[in-house]
């Protein structure tokens, strides 16, 4: 009798609670292991709550990033100018540098996290994971968000291809051609040389002036590491062209003067052959 009450409470406690024995024997019998496969969601979970609040887009950082590689780089190579790091655009005050130079690209959908090896088929797909994992690696510190320069260096423009003028604001210009002012005065003060003060105004000319809603100025008005390398392939090009050109010509002028050294020494020496007759 006492086996049979006892049996008929516990079935009662079991269908009265059954969430707390579900959660119980889960949670012992399967602990969450922080190195299993990314598809499980149990532990996609725990992880976000750990993210970090970051107010600074990856994408615009990128985009600015590439501004800077394409379009300022070669001239600061050209004048063997190194960037102080109080300047907002030195590498060091990118937050997402590192990460970014922790990206393997072993082919187009074949990408590997530098941190921990993992492998992902789409880039967007280890952005995700580096804010999911390795979000504690960032360099949280004030003036490291390299898209908030995004409009003084005219990230639209390398983003969307198809940016249109028509859209221009014109207080969104003024204030952009001040932030894009004081870059070259923080970056490239004049007061520090010859270099400096070059650098200074090929900034305003290549990244400044354009902030205008008049539609004269283009962005990038100087040209680019594109540019240049375009420039590079078409003289090499012309010069392949141009050089069997030259050769030729000189042949051409060589063959002349000994034919004609040949056919004055022949008139000289028939004239020798009938002086004594
Ligand atoms: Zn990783």
């Amino acid at each position: 009798m006492n086996k049979a009450i006892d049996f008929a409470s516990i079935f009662l406690l079991f269908t009265l609670f059954p969430h707390q024995f579900i959660v119980r024997v889960s949670s012992s019998s399967s602990p969450i292991h922080p190195n299993q496969g990314y598809a499980d969601e149990r532990i996609l979970k725990p992880e976000q709550e750990h993210v970090h609040e970051v107010h600074c887009s990856r994408e615009r950082s990128r985009a600015a990033r590439k501004v800077i590689e394409e379009y300022l780089t070669p001239f600061l190579e050209q004048e063997n100018y190194q960037l102080s790091s109080k300047c907002r655009l030195h590498p060091e005050n990118d937050m997402f540098r590192d990460q970014e130079e922790h990206k393997i690209c072993l082919g187009f959908h074949d990408w590997k996290c530098g941190y921990c090896k993992k492998s992902f088929r789409d880039e967007k797909f280890l952005d995700q994971h580096f804010d999911n994992r390795h979000s504690n690696l960032l360099n949280l510190s004030d003036g490291k968000c390299l898209a908030d320069l995004c409009g003084a260096l005219h990230c639209d423009a390398v983003m969307n291809r198809k940016f249109s003028r028509s859209k221009c604001n014109p207080a969104a210009a003024t204030r952009n051609k001040h932030l894009c002012e004081s870059l070259a005065e923080s970056c490239f003060p004049v007061s520090d040389g010859p270099s400096a003060s070059r650098l200074h105004e090929i900034f305003l000319h290549q990244f400044c002036e354009a902030h205008t809603c008049s539609g004269k100025q283009k962005p990038f008005s100087r040209g680019g590491k594109v540019q240049k390398s375009i420039f590079v392939v078409v003289s090499g090009a012309l010069i392949l062209v141009l050089l069997p050109l030259f050769y030729l010509f000189l042949y051409l002028v060589q063959r002349d003067m000994k034919s004609s050294t040949q056919e004055l020494r022949r008139i000289s020496k028939m004239g020798r052959k009938s002086k004594p007759s």
